[in-house]
C-alpha cells in the first residue's frame, strides 16, 4: 500500500474532513489507536499533524474517528461529562459539570514559585502520586531529543522529583501517541495532565483500548485559550536573539521579583551550547497580545470546551482584579471527581494549600475573553464557515451572526486572518532569515485590528468625551 493513499476508509474519511479542513488539533489519538498506519509529525508551518506511514505492526480495523476531538463519529463534551460524572451536583453550559469551584494557590514547597500561575496543577499531579493514587504522571517537559525538532513533548514522571521538573505551561505543540504507547505496555496507574481538547481525546481512548482504560487513572486539563503552533516559541527566541534553528528552551512566564501583578512576566529564552540565555518582558513584543491570535491553530477557533469539561479536575488562572496584584499567581479550581473534590478540601484544611469559594458566574468571568471568542465568536466562525461551503465539526454553539455588532464581525473576521497570515509570514520570514520581515507582514493587519478594537468601541468615545469635558469644566463633572 502506497503511504499516501489510506485505503482504509475511517482514515481516509478523517484526512478528507478533520485533516484537510485545518481542523486538526494535533493531540495524536487517531495515531495512538491506529500506529499500524498513523504517525504524528510537524507540518511546514509547525503544526503536529498526522500523517500515514507503510503498514507497520499488526493491521488494525480500530475506527480512528472514535477518538478524534474534532470529529463528528466521536462522542461531545456533554455526553462523556454525562456518563463520567453523572452525580455532579453542579452544571451549566460554561463550566459543564462540576463539585466545587475554588480559586487558590499552594503554600507547601516551592510549587507557586516554580508554576506558572499558583502552582496548583503540578501540585494536583504530585499529591496523586504522593498518596498513592497514581504511580506516573503524563505531563509535558522539555525535549529529551532536541533533534525532533521540537523543544517540548509528553513524558512520563514517575517519581516526586521528576513530577517537580515538570512544572511550568508550555504553549506548544505536543502530542499523545508516544506516552499512551508507553501506557499500554507499562503496567501502572497513570494520571494526565492535559489540554481540554487532548482529555477528550483520551476519554475516548479510555472506551476504545482496553489497557488505556484500565491504567489512565485520572485526568487534570488546562484552561485553554488556545494553542500555537512551534513558531510562538521561536518568534519570541529570534525576538530574544536566538535564531529558531538554535532554541532550546523556552519559559513563556518566567516570574520576576520585580512584577507588580500576575500579568508582569518576561520570557526567558535559550540557545545551544555557550549562547547566554536572554530574557525579554512579555508586553514589550510586539504581537503578544493573547487576543491577536498569532500562530493559533485553527481548530482552536472551531472549538466550544475552554474549561476541560472532561477532565475530573481543572486548573488555569484566576484573571480576576482581586487576584491580579498578587503577581505570584492564582488559580481557578474547577473540581469534579469525587476523589479531587475531598483532596483539595483536606489539603486547604492542612493548610498545604490556599483556597477560597468561587461562585460560578467568578469562574466564567476570569475567562471572559475566552468564552466570548469560543460563544459569540464561534457561532460567527460557524456561519462563515457554513456560507463557504465545505466540512466542519459539528458544535454546541449554532452558527449565526446576528447577535454581533458590525465591529465584533469585523474583529472576528481580522482574528482568522491573523491567525493565517501569522503562519505563511513567520514561515517566509525564516526562509528568508529576516525576522523583521515578518514584523513588517503583520503591522498592517495588526493596526487594523486595533483601530476596530479602539477606535469603533463607543466606549472609547464615551471615555473621551467625558476626559474633553472634564478639561474644559473640571467643576461641573467633578458635581456629585
Ligand atoms: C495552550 C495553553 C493555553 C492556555 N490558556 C489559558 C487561558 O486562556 N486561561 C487560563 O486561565 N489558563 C490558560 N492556560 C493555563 C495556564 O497557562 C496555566 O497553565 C494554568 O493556570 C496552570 O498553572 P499552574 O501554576 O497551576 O501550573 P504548573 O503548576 O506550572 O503546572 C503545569 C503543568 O501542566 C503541564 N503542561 C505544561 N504545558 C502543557 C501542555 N501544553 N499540555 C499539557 N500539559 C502541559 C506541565 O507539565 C505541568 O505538569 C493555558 C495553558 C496552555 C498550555
Ligand atoms: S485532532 Fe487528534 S485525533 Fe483528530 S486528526 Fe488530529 S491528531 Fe488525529
Ligand atoms: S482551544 Fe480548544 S482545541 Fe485549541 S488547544 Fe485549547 S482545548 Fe484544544
Amino acid at each position: 500500500m502506497s503511504a499516501a493513499q489510506p485505503e482504509d476508509p475511517a482514515i481516509s474519511d478523517l484526512f478528507q474532513t478533520v485533516v484537510a479542513g485545518g481542523f486538526c488539533v494535533g493531540c495524536g489519538a487517531c495515531a495512538t489507536l491506529r500506529p499500524d498506519r498513523l504517525a504524528m509529525g510537524l507540518d511546514k508551518y509547525g503544526r503536529l499533524v498526522p500523517h500515514l506511514v507503510e503498514q507497520a505492526g499488526a493491521a488494525s480495523d480500530m475506527d480512528p474517528r472514535a477518538v478524534c476531538p474534532f470529529s463528528d463519529r466521536a462522542k461531545n463534551e456533554d455526553a462523556i461529562a454525562a456518563e463520567t460524572f453523572p452525580a455532579a451536583p453542579y452544571r451549566n453550559d460554561q463550566i459543564g459539570r462540576w463539585g466545587s469551584l475554588h480559586a487558590g494557590y499552594v503554600t507547601q514547597g516551592e510549587f507557586r514559585k516554580d508554576g506558572t500561575s499558583g502552582g496548583m496543577t503540578n501540585w494536583v499531579a504530585s499529591e496523586l502520586m504522593r498518596r498513592g493514587l497514581v504511580d506516573a504522571v503524563l505531563h509535558v517537559k522539555p525535549a529529551s531529543r532536541p533533534s525532533s525538532g521540537l523543544i517540548f513533548e509528553y513524558a512520563v514522571s514517575h517519581t516526586l522529583d521528576e513530577v517537580r521538573t515538570g512544572a511550568k505551561t508550555r504553549y506548544y505543540p505536543c502530542e499523545l501517541s508516544t506516552v499512551m504507547d508507553y501506557v499500554r505496555k507499562t503496567p501502572l496507574r497513570f494520571a494526565l495532565v492535559s489540554l481540554p481538547c487532548f482529555a477528550r481525546a483520551a476519554r475516548l481512548l479510555r472506551k476504545n483500548d482496553r489497557l488505556i482504560g484500565e491504567r489512565l487513572k485520572f485526568q487534570i486539563a488546562l484552561v485553554c485559550g488556545h494553542l500555537k503552533s512551534t513558531a510562538y516559541a521561536e518568534y519570541y527566541g529570534w525576538t530574544a536573539g536566538i535564531h529558531p534553528r538554535d532554541l532550546t528552551y523556552l519559559d513563556f512566564r518566567y516570574k520576576t521579583a520585580q512584577a507588580q501583578t500576575a500579568k508582569d512576566y518576561f520570557i526567558q529564552a535559550k540557545g545551544k551550547g555557550e549562547m547566554p540565555e536572554s530574557f525579554l518582558e512579555n508586553r514589550d513584543v510586539f504581537g503578544t497580545d493573547w487576543g491577536l491570535g498569532f500562530f493559533k491553530l485553527k481548530a482552536c477557533d472551531f472549538c466550544d470546551d475552554v474549561l476541560g469539561e472532561t477532565a475530573d479536575i481543572t486548573l488555569g488562572d484566576a484573571w480576576l482584579p482581586r487576584f491580579d496584584h498578587d503577581p505570584a499567581g492564582t488559580n481557578i479550581v474547577v473540581a469534579r471527581h469525587p476523589a479531587l473534590v475531598d483532596l483539595i478540601a483536606d489539603a486547604a484544611a492542612s493548610g498545604h494549600i490556599h483556597l477560597e469559594y468561587l461562585c460560578a458566574e467568578d469562574v466564567i468571568r476570569s475567562q471572559d475573553a475566552g468564552f466570548r471568542h469560543r460563544r459569540d465568536g464561534l457561532a460567527y466562525r460557524l456561519y462563515l464557515q457554513d456560507k463557504a461551503g465545505g466540512w466542519r465539526p459539528r458544535k454546541r454553539v449554532a452558527a449565526g451572526y446576528r447577535h454581533l455588532t458590525l465591529r465584533y464581525r469585523l474583529l472576528f473576521r481580522l482574528r482568522e486572518k491573523l491567525r493565517d497570515l501569522s503562519h505563511q509570514a513567520f514561515a517566509d520570514a525564516v526562509d528568508k532569515n529576516s525576522l523583521p520581515d515578518f514584523v513588517k507582514a503583520m503591522r498592517p493587519v495588526v493596526s487594523l485590528y486595533w483601530f476596530v478594537h479602539r477606535q469603533m468601541n463607543p466606549d472609547y468615545w464615551r471615555r473621551k468625551l467625558v476626559q474633553r469635558l472634564s478639561r474644559i469644566f473640571p467643576r461641573l463633572i467633578n458635581l456629585k
